[in-house]
């Protein structure tokens, strides 16, 4: 320094000195300067401020990389333009709270819309910078892409789900299987008893012959029966693997419902049958066989759950593009809320009246899925004590409806 007056070199010391200071503070503030910019642009999260209006302000490397949006591209939208419309919601309700000072912060899980429109899952943390007075100035949003995270937990819900599902049906099968075994042992015991009984006596005793005749009769009934459940038996599980097949033909329903009512009629003499047949009924694509089974399930539960006796009225009638046939008791009925369950493998109502009639609880899930391999559908109604109804319908074609027609 120039050697000088005194007061005029401190003075001018000072200046130097404070020249220095400013220049070493600039220089912290530049380096302060670079390194902000350098953790904002290389942070491993998305990094933003955002406007009070939804603006990307500054947006750093991994936020646009998340979003799949360039820099500029993304400063020309807001955050609303981006964000899942499920999630905009609860995001602007936070906002809301944010600016009203209820809350410092706020952290959620959304979505956002890549540019190429799939969806991102992240984990969004939002925080409000303000004026000195308070005003609200801009938002600083922290952006984590959460995505594998989320597919993990998707994954794991999923497994979880179809385990729960699994593990419902291996309930079901089991107490299918309890029901089958509780239920084939005492229907079949119980039949075979009376088979072994009856048989034993004409062995070993002599009776007249019309007291054989009526051994007999027991002993063929008997052996009927076991004969049907057989064939439920073996039909429920044609039915589970899929191998219950139709064999259709022309069918002329009252002409089936006809025989079959003929064929129970003399195995009741405590029932009288009514018959309400439609005149112009179509002829249909059906598998007769199958049907005559279906309408004998339906006339035998009929005559045997109206132990007392009483009418049993059959309808048939045409509804719109289906044929509609209903089997009508004035027996014990049922309860409101065993009417869709009957229609399930095994299921007997338990109630007082039914213990004593015999069954296995197949037949109406048999009859269920011969309606639907028809494209039908069967229902039940019930007034409780005072008898049951039982509706099928069955849909009928143009080309039918023509045949129909010139038949009738
Ligand atoms: P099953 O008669 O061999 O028990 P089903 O599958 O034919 O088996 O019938 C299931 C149950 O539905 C019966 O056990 C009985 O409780 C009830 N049910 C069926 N038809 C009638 C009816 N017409 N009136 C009252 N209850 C009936």
């Amino acid at each position: 320094m120039p050697d000088q007056d005194p007061q005029l070199s401190t003075k001018a010391q000072k200046l130097y000195f404070e020249d220095i200071k400013q220049q070493q503070l600039e220089e912290a503030l530049q380096e302060s300067e670079r390194r902000f910019r350098a953790t904002f642009e290389q942070a491993a999260v998305g990094i933003a401020h955002v406007s009070i209006d939804g603006h990307w302000l500054l947006v750093n490397k991994k936020l646009c990389h998340i979003i799949g949006y360039t820099h500029e591209e993304l400063l020309a939208r807001t955050f609303q333009d981006i964000t899942h419309p499920d999630d905009l919601e609860a995001d602007l309700a936070f906002v809301k709270r944010l600016l009203a000072n209820e809350l410092q912060t706020y952290s959620m899980e959304k979505r956002y819309f890549r540019k190429n429109g799939t969806v991102v899952w992240i984990n969004l943390t939002v925080s409000l910078v303000r004026e000195t007075t308070g005003m609200p100035l801009y938002f600083i949003s922290v952006v984590e892409d959460i995505s594998e995270r989320k597919r993990v937990e998707e994954e794991r819900a999923q497994l979880l789900a179809h385990e729960v599902e699994t593990r419902t049906t291996l309930q079901a099968l089991n107490r299918l299987q309890d029901s089958f075994i509780a239920i084939i042992s005492h229907e079949f015991r119980t039949t075979l008893t009376g088979i072994l009984g009856f048989s034993g006596l004409l062995y070993e005793q002599t009776f007249d012959p019309e007291e054989v005749k009526e051994f007999a009769a027991d002993i063929r009934a008997d052996a009927q029966r076991l004969n049907r459940m057989i064939d439920d038996v073996l039909d429920l599980e044609r039915m589970k693997s899929g191998q219950m097949t139709l064999t259709p033909g022309l069918v002329d329903l009252n002409r089936t419902i006809h025989t079959s009512v003929d064929h129970m009629r003399p195995t009741t003499p405590l029932h009288t049958f009514r018959l309400e047949l439609s005149e112009s009924l179509p002829l249909i694509s059906a598998d007769n066989d199958k049907l005559l089974q279906v309408l004998a399930n339906l006339l035998s539960n009929a005559i045997k759950y109206s132990p007392l006796g009483g009418e049993i009225a059959v309808c048939s009638f045409l509804e719109g593009d289906f044929v509609d046939v209903c089997i009508c008791d004035q027996g014990i009925g049922m309860p409101a809320e065993a009417l869709e369950l009957i229609f399930t493998p095994y299921s007997r109502i338990g109630v007082e009246e039914t213990r004593h009639i015999k069954g296995t609880g197949l037949g109406l899930s048999i009859v269920r899925q011969i309606i639907q391999m028809h494209h039908g559908q069967i229902w039940a109604t019930s007034i409780h004590a005072h008898g049951s109804q039982f509706h099928f319908i069955l849909p009928i074609t143009q080309s039918q409806r023509r045949i129909a027609s010139t038949e009738y």
